[in-house]
């Protein structure tokens, strides 16, 4: 599986790092997910529901007013890793409440830095129970 993603949507996701560090940056993704080959068309940022530095959470108003929005749209989440682009044990068990979508993580390098920027997208596939997603490889392109 594939996920291609426009350069400017990784800049803006990476703006997005920059401007939520050192808590983990969220956003929603937007796109179509068909035959093993997913596009991402759009990138909703949205406030991270934990307050913490550590860990994720979508407000679940933003998710059902996005989704109400655009109806099968949302391919997947976004969110980010200071260390490591590798989902954390609680990524994986939320991942396993719908397998359907896309995890993008990006690390940032801490403080963020362009040199240690990267983004690897997971998914759980055909088998949602498991506890070791499959990798899909990330291909950016010139939008
Ligand atoms: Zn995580």
């Amino acid at each position: 599986m594939e996920i291609e993603i426009p350069k400017h949507l990784v800049r803006a996701l990476w703006r997005e790092i920059r401007l939520r560090y050192p808590a983990e940056a969220v956003a929603l993704l937007f796109g179509t997910n068909v035959e093993e080959y997913a596009v991402i068309r759009e990138v909703l940022p949205i406030a991270n529901a934990i307050k913490g530095v550590h860990g994720f959470g979508i407000p679940r108003n933003a998710y059902a007013s996005a989704c109400n929005k655009r109806p099968g749209q949302l391919i997947g989440f976004f969110h980010s890793h200071l260390e490591d682009a590798t989902p954390s044990s609680a990524d994986i068990k939320t991942m396993q409440s719908d397998a359907s979508m896309i995890w993008l993580i990006g690390r940032s390098g801490n403080p963020p830095n362009g040199r240690d920027f990267q983004l690897r997208a997971f998914c759980l596939g055909a088998v949602p129970s498991k506890d070791d997603p499959d990798e899909i490889a990330v291909k950016e392109v010139h939008s």
